[in-house]
């Protein structure tokens, strides 16, 4: 069997792996370095910065360890060296893994020929099977002074060569967080406009509106309900205008990010000679990630399912045994999200609006970290843990779901980045309260908030 899969960002590179293991002789194309947006300009190098803010944040707070006397400097040209070699380390990694016997890796940018064959520079390749992976571009604002010359996109920001004393980010999404979180550690004043009611709009109500509290409390502005209608340029301070209630209202900065979300890479891809279909918001998949056209899959971003890099990485799994007729047990409805702000956040599974909204009865339980000791012994108590659990339905009515089962995991605080992937193992096997309730955990653990709350 032959598989070409376009791209070799997470989607791409971990599938081609995976199905090089197999004994499947894969077909590579990447137009740019390989890792993809993840690797380069996503994940890993904003997980960097996070890193280097983390120092910074727990230098601030040294006296109150007991450190005393402390002087030091910030050098970001050292902070943006190591996130580069951070990359360069794990690209090198990535390359080497690719030097499997049954990969071929092509460098350019593919583009489809008909249904069997894609060229890259004038060179044919042809499968029995296709997996396009290429991922994701930012998205921008048709607003003007959206184009000025010096509007950030994520990619840009990273590689800024001075921290902004002044940042308007705009979007209070994942992305725009992170940055927002990150630059407020290195010092810069920092503002965030979201259109929404909240931020993280997909998020768990409680969550985002307790972490925009906590946010607020790092002395990072969040103007919610906030309708951005221009961007203008004076001797490099930028003025960004925007309507809130009704009101004009405007942050002056001098550096803008605009994080508004990002779009599924289609333009380059010749689809149409394919036969494949696609809307603006990507690639039409099914349940296994493949295409109107039966032997053509799209995995990742470029499908706008679930913009994750472990998503695209699970859905090219799923694409790739459906392709070899492998049974899974893989339910990619179970997608764990991390939000690396400080403090994190993260979730799985369905939220309380989500259940409510769809007629599902749900009761919830809650924790705190401030409760939890070995938040106390780190000093860092601010949080939250919120599991939503499927309830009795009202005489007469019915749920989808027996009771006791627990649909959701929404925190924010210390590792909620890790807490939640024991929520994510119990959820995708269908856990109840009572199995939650039932493992142990080592005392004293910031996971036990999970416990705390599953007991509460
Ligand atoms: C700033 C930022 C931070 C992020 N942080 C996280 C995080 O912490 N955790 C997380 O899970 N996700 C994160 N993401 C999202 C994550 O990066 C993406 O979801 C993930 O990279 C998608 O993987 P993919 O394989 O679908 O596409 P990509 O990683 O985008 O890879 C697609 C590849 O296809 C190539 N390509 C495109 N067109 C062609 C063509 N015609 N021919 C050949 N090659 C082509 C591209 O060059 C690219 O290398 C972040 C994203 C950004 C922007």
């Amino acid at each position: 069997m032959k598989i070409i899969i376009i791209g070799a960002g997470p989607g791409g590179y971990e599938t081609a792996l995976v199905a090089a293991k197999r004994g499947v002789e894969v077909v590579l194309i990447e137009a740019g370095p390989v890792g993809g947006t993840c690797l380069n300009e996503g994940c890993i190098p904003t997980k960097a910065f996070c890193k280097n803010a983390e120092v910074l944040d727990g230098l601030k707070e040294a006296e109150a360890f007991g450190v005393t006397g402390l002087s030091y400097g910030f050098d970001f040209k050292a902070v943006a060296a190591r996130k580069n070699a951070v990359v360069e380390q794990l690209r090198g990694g990535v390359e080497g893994l690719l030097g499997h016997k049954n990969i071929t890796l092509v460098r350019g940018k593919a583009q489809f020929k008909d249904d069997h064959t894609v060229t890259v520079d004038g060179q044919e390749y042809s499968a029995d099977y296709i997996i396009i992976a290429t991922g994701s571009v930012s998205a921008s604002l048709p607003i003007p002074g959206a184009d000025l010359p010096g509007i950030l996109t994520s990619r840009e920001i990273l590689d800024i060569e001075e921290v902004p004393q002044r940042l308007c980010v705009i979007g209070g999404g994942v992305i725009g967080l992170e940055f927002a979180s990150v630059f407020r550690s290195f010092g810069s004043e920092v503002t965030v406009l979201e259109y929404f009611k909240d931020i993280l709009p997909r998020f768990d109500t409680d969550l985002s509106k307790r972490l925009k509290q906590s946010l607020g409390k790092r002395g990072i502005e969040i103007s919610t309900q906030s309708q951005v209608t221009s961007i203008t340029e004076d001797s490099g301070e930028y003025t960004v205008t925007f309507t809130r209630k009704g009101k004009d209202e405007t942050v002056v900065a001098d550096k803008v990010l605009m994080a508004v979300g990002r779009k599924a890479n289609v333009a380059s891809l010749n689809l149409a000679d394919a036969g494949v279909e696609f809307t603006p918001r990507g690639i039409v998949v099914n349940e296994v990630m493949q295409t109107n056209v039966p032997h053509i899959y799209a995995v990742g971003d470029i499908n706008g399912l679930m913009m994750l890099a472990h998503a695209a990485t699970f859905q090219g799994i799923v694409a790739l045994d459906h392709i070899m007729g492998v049974e899974n047990d893989i339910d990619l409805s179970v997608m764990p999200a991390a939000v690396f702000t400080s403090p994190e956040a993260a979730s799985v599974g369905k939220t309380e609006d989500e259940c409510k909204d769809s007629g599902i009865p749900v009761k919830c339980l809650k924790s705190f970290y401030r409760a939890n000791g070995k938040a106390v012994t780190m000093g860092e108590t601010d949080g939250f843990c919120k599991i939503v659990i499927a309830a009795e339905p009202k005489e007469g009515a019915e749920s989808p779901y027996e009771p006791g089962r627990v649909l959701g995991c929404h925190l924010y605080g210390p590792h909620a980045s890790d807490i939640v992937q024991e929520a994510c193992a119990m959820i995708s096997r269908k856990a109840t309260l009572k199995e939650f309730q039932d493992v142990i955990h080592t005392h004293p653990t910031l996971i036990e908030v999970l416990q705390s709350a599953l007991h509460s």
